[in-house]
């Protein structure tokens, strides 16, 4: 099987796009996150604001074959997922507080198995966990791979959404002992430790 590589993603000849299991760079999680933080909650600012804003951004990362249309349907599983990813990314920061009345997983599952993702050995001894659809289903499948992966290798755990919930925000948190709570310090960090001093001054304390 012949891949032909591209930004984030790599696809095979039939356009099928593959996620080669052995790979040891952490691309596929800054693809997870880019995807999630084309929703800045904090601003509201949305790079996936209409179906075909999203068809552009998949075929751009070579997770769609240009010729693939995306309905609104589409976008709105692509929505759903990006929520759901950011709901278990911060599920992963103890400093987060978690809603309770939100189930991300009901929502993985079910767009995995629109996806129909599948398992491939190939004859060079590796494997490609995949979609075997050619459409945004497939795309997203892509991403759920890569989240999956990460979770078998025990990358998962340092993926995280930013504990001020204005913010929401997801990042690799590349400290030693995991520590990290914010996506930054500057921007929420600080903040966060001034509304919490403020509070318990208030409260006496
Ligand atoms: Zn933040």
């Amino acid at each position: 099987m012949s891949h032909e590589e591209h930004d984030g993603g790599l696809t095979d000849e039939k356009g099928t796009v593959v996620l080669m299991a052995t790979a040891t760079t952490d691309r596929d999680l800054t693809l997870v996150a880019d995807f999630v933080n084309t929703l800045d909650v904090q601003s509201g600012s949305d790079g996936l604001r209409s179906a075909e804003a999203l068809r552009g951004w998949l075929v751009e990362r070579g997770l769609l074959a240009t010729a693939h249309p995306v309905t609104e349907a589409g976008l709105g599983r692509a929505l759903a997922l990006r929520e759901a990813i950011r709901g278990i990314a911060e599920r992963n920061n103890p400093g987060a507080e978690v809603p309770r009345d939100e189930d991300p997983v009901e929502t993985l599952n079910r767009i995995a198995t629109e996806a129909r993702m599948v398992l491939a050995f190939d004859p060079g001894g590796g494997a490609h966990l995949t979609s075997s659809d050619e459409g945004v289903d497939g795309s997203l499948g892509r991403i759920l791979g890569a989240v999956f992966v990460s979770m078998a290798d025990g990358r998962w755990e340092r993926f995280k959404a930013c504990a001020r919930h204005a913010c929401r925000w997801v990042y690799y948190d590349r400290s030693r002992n995991r520590s990290r709570t914010w996506c930054s310090m500057d921007e929420c960090g600080n903040r966060e430790k001034a509304r919490a001093f403020r509070e318990r001054r208030k409260a006496g304390r």
